[in-house]
């Protein structure tokens, strides 16, 4: 299974690619969480990419390509993946389409989900991300059970605000998504390679949606 997953900043995409990775038995890699990991370190592509991902710009391409595509090999070794947050431009689609075209391979999907601009603004604001493990939450929608302790490693104190999903970047990021984000929807609708999800339901609906729409998609191709 090789998917990738598109859609706005705060479209649920990362908690879609967690179930499917489960489901399907794949990793579930986040370009997002890759680079925010190269942002914790020291020295200088660390320092680099802090100055992007607190501004919430793009990371530059070549970057980008040189971490994902490292973890994305060691993956394709296995069953396949879940892709969140990459590819984010043309030239990195295009580049990805290039590598696997390379080895004989392809994506299954490319999945777009669906969520109105209102609507993300609101999510992210309160959105709570587990500083230890990364687990996510809602504070209206998916709280923890005990507030300010994670349920997913019990870490108390760590759930934190991003420091992109302050009010002023969620505004950027939704620029950049339209900006830079739009020509690969279209690069992969063009390709008859992209299935939109409807996504501004709950995260269980909507990922009934989602299966739905793969499944039909993969037993249809094939
Ligand atoms: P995400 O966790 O997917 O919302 O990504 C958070 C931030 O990481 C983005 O706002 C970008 O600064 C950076 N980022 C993630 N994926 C990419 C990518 N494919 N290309 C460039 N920058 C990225």
């Amino acid at each position: 299974m090789r998917l990738v997953l598109i859609g706005p900043p705060g479209s649920g995409k990362g908690t879609q690619a967690e179930r499917l990775a489960v489901r399907y038995g794949v990793p579930h890699l986040s370009s997002g969480a890759m680079l925010r990991a190269a942002a914790e370190r020291d020295g200088p592509l660390g320092r680099m990419a802090r100055g992007y991902l607190e501004q919430g710009a793009l990371v530059p391409d070549d970057l980008v390509m040189g971490i994902v595509m490292q973890e994305l090999n060691a993956a394709d070794r296995e069953a396949g993946y879940i892709l969140d947050g990459f590819p984010r431009t043309l030239n990195q689609a295009q580049s990805l389409t290039r590598e696997l075209e390379a080895t004989s391979r392809h994506l299954d999907a490319v999945l777009l989900l669906d969520v109105p601009e209102e609507r993300i603004v609101a999510r992210l604001g309160q959105r709570r991300t587990c500083s230890q493990c990364g687990a996510v939450y809602h504070l209206t929608y998916n709280p923890p059970r005990q507030q300010d302790k994670c349920d997913v490693c019990g870490a108390v104190g760590t759930l934190i605000q991003r420091c992109d999903d302050k009010a002023e970047t969620i505004r950027r990021r939704m620029r950049v998504y339209a900006d830079q984000t739009g020509p690969v929807v279209n690069y992969y609708r063009s390709r008859g390679q992209l299935f939109s999800v409807n996504g501004d339901d709950g995260i269980e609906e909507t990922f009934e949606r989602v299966v739905q729409t793969l499944e039909q998609n993969i037993r249809d191709k094939g």
